[in-house]
């Protein structure tokens, strides 16, 4: 059961990250800033303005303590309803498996645009996520294609064509010519 519990919260935070960076980060909240002072909507403002600042420049993230702020609040009230309709047992395993993952997407995101891929998983991760941020319409999904694939937002680039501005320093060499162990992965333009 605990383990149930725990698969549970995992999908149910991959839905998050997914509902969060299509429907906040590119959604159509910015008319909505007049009703800034309810908590969940200054919460999503908060969020698009940090995830476009993101998008504007790829190796601005979110000051930690925003993130902690917005973990704070997210992760508690998601524990509590999963505990109050499946008990405090399963409740807690579902929490984890949430929590957990929320945590590894925080870091596995900003690995993305800092680090080379150290296996095919990370390396398709980056594919996935580089190509969002071409075309912002498509691939929500950090972790997994999973919800991108059920909601038909998904693309798949081959090659992913970034202009040098999204090109994260793993990509390229010295002259800014694309690694030739990621040449059949990407093309940089706008050089
Ligand atoms: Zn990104
Ligand atoms: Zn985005």
């Amino acid at each position: 059961m605990i383990v149930v519990a725990l698969v549970a919260g995992i999908l149910a935070w991959s839905l998050t990250e997914y509902g969060l960076h299509r429907f906040v980060g590119h959604g159509p909240l910015r008319k909505r800033r007049r009703l800034w002072f309810l908590a969940p909507t200054a919460l999503f403002v908060l969020f698009q303005e940090e995830h476009l600042a993101h998008h504007r420049d790829p190796l601005y993230f979110a000051p930690t303590w925003k993130k902690a702020l917005a973990a704070a609040a997210l992760v508690p009230v998601i524990g509590s309803l999963a505990a109050l309709v499946v008990g405090p047992g399963a409740g807690l395993g579902f929490g984890t498996g949430y929590a957990l993952t929320y945590l590894a997407y925080e870091v596995l995101h900003r690995r993305i645009h800092t680090h080379p891929p150290a296996n095919a998983y990370f390396a398709w991760m980056r594919r996935h996520h580089l190509h969002h941020h071409v075309r912002a319409a498509t691939n929500h999904g950090v972790t997994s294609p999973l919800w991108d694939v059920a909601f038909a937002t998904r693309e798949v680039a081959e090659p992913v064509s970034l202009h040098v501005k999204l090109a994260p320093k793993w990509l390229t060499d010295e002259s800014g010519a694309v690694r030739p162990e990621f040449a059949r992965d990407y093309r940089v333009v706008g050089r």
